[in-house]
């Protein structure tokens, strides 16, 4: 007998996602979770991508994201900021919405599917056999699953304790960031670049005016301070941030008062494998890096979303355990791509001469169409592509949200997507497909769509007459009644057919 289906360590912002799927697909799923209120001490991230908002709306919960933030061209990559404005996408902006907000509006999503959240307790170890796993907690007790995944963050105890390796890169860089008062008021705010790295003052209260930024004029100051020295283990205090801040601006400001203070390095660290038999990890768990380009909570609420519906379907016996090796398949190269261009973010950072000048070659290949476009994709995330072979440009890429039209009238793909349920979505002869086999799993939709086909990286690709789409947004598929394959993705992906 186990307690639950699955059990995650963690309910940030990849546990939250992740227990959400798995709620979503039926799955009885249980957040343990250290900290004894959703509450975020420290500053973390500031807001939220394009694939990101894309993959709320396909839940049906982007609005509730959208009512709180603040939309902005904040997408950028060393310092060269990108505007979305012509992708493809309903979402061609960032929002600036800070990391306890997304918190607190995911765990109400997760409350609303009645995920019990065992609050202020810690996963202390574990331990699995062939049919589940004990999962120790801090107080004493013990639960059983049928698997474990941590969404433990950075200092993963599931990825420890499972023995996965963690190779990567020291920090070569450390930077304080906090919130506190200052009794006098610096004569210029904004960013600074010295030999030490980048540096930055600025109001936490501000408005976005046509895309910009405009601090406050009174109210609490959000602190960016390199270090002097990296290797600090230390919880931060005011003095490391008052010498830190004296050491690059010469004062401190009369800083006083500090809301939080946390310390980040530049330390870039991905897990060897996501599974380890039961045990899963996700999120910063897999990956730590950088928070340049401000892609890690975007990138473990995607991870939750690639795990959670293949995970769903293991646990139901609907699909073999084969499908939870596509997810470290899929996921890791997205991982490593992100560690990749937040290495390179680090370097440009420095303010020698040198690096200013690679600095501006960069900016320079970036201002031609074909190199931003493509970064602009990859650092909002709508270039996602999964290798499921040879095919059709949208195979393994994300489905646009296309207004298509039904015989019950006006339809957005992503409302198809609510109960993140797969969907063969027929945009040619009506009928013409007939899926009994899968009819319980997978829903066989008719619609006509007559506007443009547009990829965000790719541009124009060639209409489809149908297309297999993944609970996760992803094409499995793409073709026609003439084009084999259909019967094997459909069994690849939501588990083999139903006996008449
Ligand atoms: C300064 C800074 C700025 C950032 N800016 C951005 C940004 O702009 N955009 C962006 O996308 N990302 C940004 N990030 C990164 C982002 O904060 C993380 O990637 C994100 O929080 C990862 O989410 P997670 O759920 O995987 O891990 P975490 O948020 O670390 O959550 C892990 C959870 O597990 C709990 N936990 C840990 N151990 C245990 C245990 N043994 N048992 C039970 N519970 C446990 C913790 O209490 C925590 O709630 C920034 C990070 C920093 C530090």
């Amino acid at each position: 007998m186990t307690d639950h289906g699955v059990i995650i360590a963690g309910g940030g912002p990849s546990g939250l996602m992740l227990a959400g799927e798995l709620a979503l697909a039926g799955v009885d799923v249980a957040i343990v979770e250290r900290r004894p209120s959703q509450d975020v001490a420290g500053s973390r991230a500031g807001g939220l991508h394009s694939r990101t908002l894309e993959v709320f709306d396909q839940r049906g919960i982007a609005d509730r994201f959208l009512a709180e933030g603040k939309k902005a061209q904040a997408t950028g990559f060393a310092g060269v900021p990108f505007d979305l404005s012509g992708f493809p996408t309903r979402h061609p902006y960032s929002l600036g919405l800070r990391q306890n907000h997304v918190e607190r509006i995911l765990a109400g999503w997760v409350d609303e599917l009645k995920v019990p959240i065992y609050r202020g307790i810690e996963v202390t170890g574990f331990a699995q056999d062939d049919t589940g796993v004990d999962v120790e907690l801090s107080d004493g007790r013990s639960l059983r699953a049928q698997y474990l995944v941590g969404c433990d963050g950075g200092r993963s105890l599931v990825r420890k304790a499972a023995g996965i390796a963690f190779p990567g890169s020291d920090p070569t860089t450390s930077n304080l960031i906090a919130e506190a008062e200052l009794a006098e008021t610096p004569p210029e705010w904004g960013i600074r670049r010295d030999a030490l790295g980048i540096h930055a003052l600025g109001r936490v209260e501000y408005e976005i005016h046509n895309g910009e930024i405009v601090y406050a004029d009174h109210g609490p100051v959000g602190v960016l301070v390199t270090e002097q020295h990296v290797g600090q283990i230390t919880e931060p205090t005011l003095s490391d941030l008052s010498a830190a801040l004296i050491t690059v601006y010469g004062t401190d400001y009369g800083i006083h008062s500090p809301t939080s203070i946390s310390r980040f390095t530049d330390a870039a660290r991905q897990a060897a494998s996501y599974r380890k038999g039961r045990a899963l990890i996700a999120g910063d768990a897999a990956h730590v890096h950088p928070p340049d380009g401000g892609q890690g909570l975007q990138t473990g609420v995607q991870d939750a979303v690639n795990l959670g519906w293949k995970l769903a379907q293991v646990v139901k016996g609907t699909s073999p355990e084969s499908l939870l090796d596509t997810y470290h398949a899929e996921r890791h190269p997205i991982g490593a791509r992100v560690l990749r261009n937040t290495m390179a973010s680090i370097v440009l950072r420095r303010e020698d001469e040198r690096t200013k000048a690679l600095r501006d070659t960069i900016a320079e290949l970036l201002g031609m169409d074909e190199p931003r476009r493509r970064f602009a994709a990859m650092m909002s995330g709508l270039d996602i592509h999964y290798d499921l072979g040879e095919g059709h440009p949208l195979l393994g890429r994300r489905m646009p949200d296309l207004d298509l039209v039904t015989e019950n009238g006006p339809l957005r793909v992503f409302s198809l997507l609510h109960a993140a349920r797969p969907v063969l979505l027929n945009l040619g002869e009506p009928g013409a497909f007939d899926i009994p086999p899968w009819a319980d799993r997978v829903q066989l939709v008719d619609a006509k769509y007559v506007g443009p086909w547009e990829l965000p990286a790719l541009g124009p690709v060639t209409a489809p007459t149908a297309v297999l789409v993944r609970p996760d947004g992803y094409v499995a598929w793409v073709g026609d009644l003439t084009q084999p394959g259909l019967a094997d993705a459909l069994t690849t992906w939501f588990g083999p057919p139903t006996a008449a």
